[in-house]
This record gives C-alpha cells, sequence and structure tokens, in this order.
C-alpha cells in the first residue's frame, strides 16, 4: 500500500466501548472521536484479549493471545524476546519508533520497550523538572486539577515529532493515556461538564474511596454502592474521557500544523474497559464480561479511506499487528505464528466468526487483596478464565470448571447464564474452544525473573495493584 504512511497507535487505557458518544452513549463524551470516525472506519464489534493492561498490550504488540505470548501466564508479566514486536518490525523496515510508556506494568523491566528507538517511561519522570514546560504542566495541575499527566504526555510526543518526524522516515508512535484509569481525574473543565454533584444523602467520602482504590473493599461486601452513587463515579469516569477526547484532537491538530496529517494512519483503541459494580465486580481484572473486554477501535488515515465507515463485525486486538503488515506490505520475519487477522479490505468480509480473551488465577492479586483486607474473604475470585465469543454468544470458562454462555444481543449485562438451556450452543462452542486451548498446549517457554525497582513498585501502588 501506500509508502511512508507514519502511523499513530494511541490506548485509551481502561475505557468501555459503551462510554463513547460514538458508540452510541447518551452523553457528549468523545466529541473529537466523532469527527475522527465520521472520515474513518470505527469497528463495532473490537474485543480485548484479556480484561487487564500487561496482556492486553502483549497482544496489540505481536497479534496473538496471552496463551501464545505469555504475558499473565504462570505470574509471568514478562513479554519475552521470543516474541516479535510491532515496533520491531516497524523499526526493521525504516520506521523511527517512539512510545509513552505510562506505567509500570508497560515498563521496560517488563520487555515492554523493544523496538522502541525512544521510550518515556512516564511513572519515572518526576513531577517537579524544570525543562520541556513541566513548570507549565504542574501550574496547570494545581489549577485545573490532575488527569495521569495526559497534558505532559501531548507536549512530549510533540517534542519528539518536531525532533524526529523527517520528510520520508515514517514514524510509528504509540501512546497510552491513563486518565480514565482509577481514580477517573480529570481537569476541572472536563469534571464540570460531567460529574454529578453527589445529593445531600450519598456519602462522598465513600465516593472518593471507591474511585480512589475501595473497590475492593466494596467487592469484599465491607460497604454497599446505590445505583445513584455508581451514577456520580461513572460520571467522574465519563469526564477523563472527555478529557482524552480532547487531548487528541489536540495531538490531532498539531499533526495537522506541521504537514503530519495527510500522511499519518491514526488507530485509537482501549486495552480493556472498567466494572462500575456489574456483578458486583470494580475496576478491571477477575471477569470477561463485555463491561471489560468490548473496546472501541478506530482507523483514520485521509491519504487511505474516506469515512464514515462502521463495521458491525467481530474483530480482536490482535488483528492490529497483521492489518498493519497489510497496509503497509510489509513482510518481516516474525518469530511467534500470528493469530489476529488482517482486517483488510475494510469491508468485513472474511472477518472472525469467533474470538477469545483469558485472565489467568489472578493468585499475585489476591495475595495482595489479603494483605491489604486482612479477614475478607475473596475466594470467589480465585479462579482463571478463558472465552469464545460469537457475535451471538459467549461461553466463559473457569480453572474451577464453571461454565457460562451468555446470549449478548437479548443479555447484554451477562445476568442470565444459558449453559443449561442452550446445550446444543454450548456444544459447538465448548468443541471450539477446547480446540483453541489444545493448540496452545505447551506453546509457551520461559521468561527471566525481573527485579521491581522501588519507582515500580510505587507506581503498581499508585494504581492499586499492589
Ligand atoms: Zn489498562
Amino acid at each position: 500500500m501506500r509508502k511512508n504512511l507514519n502511523v499513530v497507535l494511541i490506548v485509551m487505557d481502561a475505557v468501555r466501548a459503551d462510554h463513547l458518544s460514538c458508540y452510541g452513549y447518551n452523553k457528549p463524551t468523545t466529541p473529537f472521536l466523532e469527527e475522527l470516525a465520521g472520515n474513518g472506519v470505527l469497528f463495532e464489534g473490537a474485543f480485548a484479549s484479556a480484561p487487564w493492561t500487561p496482556p492486553s498490550h502483549a497482544s496489540l504488540f505481536t497479534g496473538t493471545y496471552p496463551s501464545r505470548h505469555g504475558v499473565d501466564v504462570n505470574e509471568n508479566l514478562y513479554l519475552g524476546e521470543e516474541n516479535t514486536t510491532l515496533a520491531q518490525i516497524l523499526a526493521t523496515t525504516g520506521y523511527r519508533t517512539f512510545a509513552i510508556l505510562p506505567d509500570a506494568h508497560l515498563s521496560s523491566a517488563r520487555g515492554f520497550h523493544r523496538g522502541f528507538h525512544d521510550y518515556i517511561e512516564v511513572f519515572r519522570l518526576p513531577h517537579f523538572k524544570l525543562d520541556f514546560g513541566i513548570i507549565e504542566t504542574s501550574a496547570r495541575n494545581l489549577l485545573l486539577g490532575r488527569d495521569k499527566r495526559s497534558s505532559l504526555i501531548n507536549k512530549l510526543v510533540k517534542r519528539w515529532l518536531t525532533d524526529n518526524a523527517v520528510r520520508d522516515i515514517p514514524f510509528f508512535a504509540f501512546i497510552n493515556y491513563k486518565t480514565a484509569h482509577n481514580r477517573y481525574q480529570s481537569p476541572w473543565p472536563f469534571r464540570r461538564r460531567f460529574e454529578i454533584t453527589p445529593a445531600a444523602t450519598q456519602d462522598k467520602k465513600k465516593l472518593d474511596y471507591f474511585s480512589e482504590a475501595g473497590g475492593y473493599s466494596y467487592m469484599a461486601g465491607k460497604f454497599e454502592m446505590s445505583e445513584e452513587d455508581f451514577e456520580v463515579v461513572r460520571s467522574r469516569y465519563d469526564g477523563a474521557i472527555a478529557c482524552i477526547d480532547h487531548r487528541i484532537r489536540d495531538l490531532v491538530r498539531f499533526l495537522k500544523a506541521k504537514n503530519l496529517y495527510d500522511d499519518t494512519l491514526i488507530m485509537i483503541t482501549a486495552d480493556h474497559g472498567e466494572n462500575f459494580g456489574e456483578h458486583r465486580l470494580a475496576y478491571h481484572l477477575f471477569c470477561l464480561y463485555d463491561s471489560l473486554i468490548r473496546v472501541p477501535l478506530i482507523f483514520h488515515a485521509p491519504a487511505i479511506f474516506r469515512g464514515p465507515v462502521r463495521l458491525p463485525h467481530l474483530v480482536s486486538l490482535t488483528d492490529i499487528l497483521p492489518t498493519l503488515m497489510d497496509l503497509l506490505n510489509l513482510d518481516p520475519v516474525i518469530r511467534q505464528d500470528l493469530e489476529g487477522k488482517s482486517l483488510l479490505p475494510l469491508n468485513g468480509h472474511a472477518y472472525h466468526t469467533h474470538v477469545f480473551s483469558e485472565f489467568a488465577r489472578p493468585t499475585w492479586m489476591l495475595r495482595n487483596l489479603a494483605a491489604r483486607f486482612p479477614g475478607n474473604d475473596f475466594s470467589h475470585l480465585d479462579r482463571g478464565l478463558k472465552c469464545i465469543r460469537t457475535s451471538e454468544y459467549k461461553l466463559i470458562v473457569g480453572t474451577d470448571g464453571g461454565e457460562e454462555l451468555y446470549h449478548l444481543p437479548s443479555d447484554p449485562t451477562e445476568s442470565h447464564n444459558l449453559i443449561d438451556e442452550r446445550i446444543e450452543v454450548a456444544k459447538v462452542l465448548r468443541t471450539k474452544y477446547q480446540d483453541w486451548v489444545a493448540a496452545h498446549q505447551g506453546s509457551r517457554s520461559s521468561s527471566p525473573y525481573q527485579e521491581e525497582d522501588a519507582l515500580i513498585l510505587k507506581n503498581l501502588k499508585e494504581l492499586g495493584y499492589v
């Protein structure tokens, strides 16, 4: 296809598709993404391969499911060198590559930096530093409220583009915004537009606690949340999504100002969604319901395709790498067997009949929760999960042998388990699922243990994982 096409891959961390106005949400959270989708391609049925950050990004970067790339398998969180990554492929074919690595999970200590000529580990940046406008950023944070440093990220991306976006040398930039991750904080202009003020009868401290890290305590039954309580928390989340939408608008404006826009493919997605009390769950982890695995996916490239095109077909984040290889006409040597498919031509023809998603038994997280909430019973969460999803049904299989079957068109909240009612449907899906599991037996090699430094531990704690 087109030579020298720049690629910007944006992950809106923890943003579920059904909270985006371009996906039919009833609040205007993403006016700019609506514009982009209006001239691009929007995938209505995109699914993450995992319900949390490391394995999902690893699938995005390798075109494979967790059972093959090995992140979140047997407590491994390192992206092993037996995987060739998207950034490595693009770097070896002449791209200049750059990444914003937002947190410890996606750091160089975990192998996610491979293939990037330049990368910035945002969690390692000091909060106060006297260059490239960090003073200004800090002042903005003080005046406007914190937002997990998305305005700083934009500054860093622009600075890198100014120095590195050279005519005839295409670039690949990977950007992750964590603004919508819990605590759901966004600057005041976005909060003001979306945040519902708690009623006098609501406990604001409880809502703050839930937003910050108290969701696990809620999951253990320590306190209750009413539908009105969740509405307030979700309104904070909506403000955070609107903030990301604004940052993407700002970046695109910059690309236009630098005459890079016409030759750039922008891909926007999320690594997973977020739970707000569905199935008595908070945040992400512990389930494979659509609240966590259905994600947005939008392509925009004025030089290649013009929309609006909306495709209802099933696609997986494992498809991103094969699609880019196809689009850029690349034929690299790749160590792993790809599991995703090219989404070209962009018409849904010959796309998947089913996709998968996986969540390993969360032994490490349960250890952390036991330490944080002594005496609480989290045993009901102690199981790994895998699912197969078609456009109509989802079969979820637990390591405890439990099975759930849902009919999504009639039961979008996955509340009514049909496993004992639709025996034939379950049987067909179970066979496909078992074939897929069998194909992954023994496909994993071990990865080196990585030392956790103090900044990594501090960051994981801030994210609520330790
Ligand atoms: Zn994430």
